[in-house]
């Protein structure tokens, strides 16, 4: 897929810090009906209501047309008080990239397959270009945590991980071990969310709920929910996130 980008000029922007290069990829999704409030607030030509001036890296519409708003090399406002991996001021060192869907907000869709691929088309060619690893492709709930869900659960991060972008859970036999004993120990479980990146300050249930809003879609979908209360599964795709994670770290 050939990466065709339209592009804009926001005036919301500011250089990165001397010398720091991005490495996380940030997904967002707008909960907007269209383009067209992420697009007037990008480039200051509507006022959001809470009067903050925000701007993305990109922004990829329903049907996949890709809009660029902020050069890469600058720090794009998207991402607010964050932190991952005792990195806060995640707009300094990543990447973000905005999906057009409604959200809650506006009626939750399914994420086209159009604005997938251009996403993946575009992911990949950030990736490799900042050398960014598969474990610091993150969603905006990931990095705060109890205060964005965004891009929720019907985001498709196993079709992006088979793809090529951001990680997914491969258990294999060893994880089965690391999982139940993380499953018998509150601190443990805790311990082992916060090696993964997660912020260490907030309470276990939310941070659960955020793993699973990533990792276990399945935990917001069935009936009854139970995001927030970790099962045997929750424990093992963290296990072999974990896992996953140090095989890649120097
Ligand atoms: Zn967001």
């Amino acid at each position: 897929m050939t990466l065709s980008i339209v592009r804009k000029n926001s005036t919301h922007h500011e250089p990165r810090k001397t010398g720091v290069q991005p490495t996380f990829l940030i997904i967002h999704f707008t909960e907007s009906r269209d383009a067209a409030d992420p697009d007037g607030y990008f480039m200051a030509t509507r006022q959001r209501s809470d009067g903050a001036r925000v701007s993305a890296h990109y922004l990829i519409d329903i049907d996949g047309a890709i809009t660029q708003y902020v050069d890469e090399q600058n720090r794009a406002w998207h991402a607010g008080l964050s932190e991952w991996g005792g990195v806060s001021d995640i707009n300094t060192h990543s990447i973000g990239i905005e999906l057009v869907n409604g959200g809650p907000t506006y009626g939750y869709t399914d994420f086209a397959d159009a604005q997938i691929d251009a996403l993946i088309a575009l992911s990949k060619d950030i990736l490799t270009r900042h050398n960014i690893p598969a474990h610091h492709v993150l969603a905006h709930s990931d990095i705060a945590p109890g205060r964005k869900i965004d891009p929720d659960y019907k985001f498709p991060w196993r079709t992006l991980a088979a793809a090529g972008v951001g990680s997914w859970p491969q258990p294999v036999q060893a994880d089965f071990n690391e999982a139940a004993m993380l499953l018998r120990d509150e601190a443990k479980l805790k311990q082992a969310l916060v090696t993964y990146g997660y912020n260490p300050g907030l309470d276990l249930p939310v941070l659960v709920k955020e793993f699973q809003r990533h990792f276990q879609p399945e935990a917001f979908t069935a009936q009854p929910s139970y995001a927030g209360r970790a099962n045997d599964e929750t424990a093992l795709r963290l296990s072999a996130l974990l896992r996953q994670k140090l095989a890649m770290t120097p």
